[in-house]
């Protein structure tokens, strides 16, 4: 297999080549990365509970009192007490009938997509979408028309021609993972509604951030109910493993009995559900750890445009630092390790070419001093690569 090497070497070329960094210990806003202590911006466990006491004690009384693995798929022998508890509790924090599980939010995306769409059908997507929505459409083999990020004219005319269709779906993130900037979803909701759409929604970074009860980006701009498909990850804000799907008890049954990623896998295991609940409670019953994030974002975001950065319209937890060449992301992002700040790079195919960035996440728990070393470590970093004046 000689192409493995050859293709490796042009990944490295190209500046594109990745490779693993090792986190010892445990998760949190500062962490040991490949042995050096740094302060993490580059964590989806923006309420700090991935390391939460509560939530580590739930999933460790779980395993003592139902084990650690679920033994089957969900259809066989592996629905447990705990999946529909979570289930319930899940559909309960999104206002819908009901929710489903699903072991990642990759394969909710992948399942649901070749689920309600196929041959004759037609997936309008936006052009940012998560790489799991676009693995989705292609397996659905329905037409797919990709839109310019979130613009409502393209959108409007792809609907607008899409009448020989036999169904229209439109999927979109409510919060886009790697700008950090939210989906028009009033405008979107108007259009699915005159042409008939139905929309998926994919809410996998605002769930527990967006909205006065964490609940989303429908709470949030006030659509509570208007959205017939969502789906959201227990790997972000919830700090835990898996994802789910919440809507009607219709969509829910038609899914079991149809969503291959659903019904091909072994269920998720009780240790993990049950921190799953434990951070659902913890996101209900503390909003202040909300508010914390959001004077963080605040503070950050503030930060870096005082300093001159280019924070790409960002509306979040998730702020992107726009460089465009791959090699200077890399470069910046290994000269910030240096000085003890872990802020990811990104880079094609994961953003389009000339768009690479750093992309900072906040968390809950960073300090003040956390956020003071990293805009810092970001302003000497900057003018030494003659970024900053
Ligand atoms: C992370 C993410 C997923 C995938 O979720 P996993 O549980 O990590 O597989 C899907 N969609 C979006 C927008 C994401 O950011």
């Amino acid at each position: 297999m000689q192409f493995l090497q050859e293709e490796l070497e042009k990944l490295k070329e190209a500046n594109l080549y990745r490779r693993r960094r090792l986190v010892q210990g445990e998760q949190g806003p500062r962490i040991v990365l490949d042995g050096r202590p740094v302060v993490l911006l580059s964590s989806n466990s923006y309420l700090g509970l991935a390391s939460h006491p509560g939530v580590k004690r739930a999933a460790a009384e779980a395993a003592e009192r139902f084990g650690c693995g679920s033994s089957g798929a969900r259809l066989i022998s592996g629905n447990m007490e705990l999946h529909e508890r979570l289930e319930r509790e899940l559909a309960d924090f999104k206002g819908t009938e009901a929710a489903l599980l699903f072991n990642s939010g990759y394969m909710a995306n992948v399942g649901l997509l070749s689920t309600l769409a196929g041959p004759g059908d037609v997936i309008l997507s936006d052009q940012l979408n998560h790489a799991s929505i676009i693995d989705g459409c292609r397996l659905s083999r329905a037409e797919i028309k990709i839109y310019p990020h979130k613009d409502l004219r393209s959108l409007g005319d792809l609907l607008a021609q899409s009448g020989s269709f036999r169904r229209r779906l439109i999927v979109t993130e409510g919060l886009f993972s790697m700008d950090g900037d939210l989906a028009p979803l009033p405008e979107i909701v108007e259009l699915a509604d005159r042409y008939g759409a139905a929309i998926i929604l994919d809410d996998a970074h605002a769930t527990g951030v967006f909205g006065t009860n964490g609940r989303g980006t429908l709470e949030h701009f006030g659509l509570t109910g208007s959205v017939e498909v969502q789906m959201g990850t227990l790997g972000k804000a919830l700090g835990c493993f898996g994802a789910y799907v919440a809507g009607s008890r219709l969509l829910v049954d038609y899914l079991v009995n149809k969503c291959r990623t659903f019904i091909f896998t072994t269920a998720l295991p009780p240790e993990t559900l049950a921190a799953s609940l434990a951070s659902l409670g913890i996101i209900r019953n503390e909003p202040e750890r909300r508010r914390r994030l959001w004077e963080n974002v605040e503070y950050l975001r503030n930060g870096l445009e005082a300093l001159g950065f280019n924070t790409m319209g960002s509306e979040s937890q998730i702020i992107p630092v726009f460089l465009g060449e791959a090699l200077t992301t890399m470069t910046m992002s290994e000269m910030l390790l240096e000085r003890g700040v872990y802020a990811q790079g990104i880079r094609p195919p994961t953003v389009p070419e000339g768009s690479s960035r750093l992309r900072l996440t906040l968390m809950a728990t960073h300090t003040r001093d956390d956020l003071d070393t990293a805009l810092d470590a970001l302003e000497h970093v900057g003018k030494e690569l003659r970024l900053l004046v």
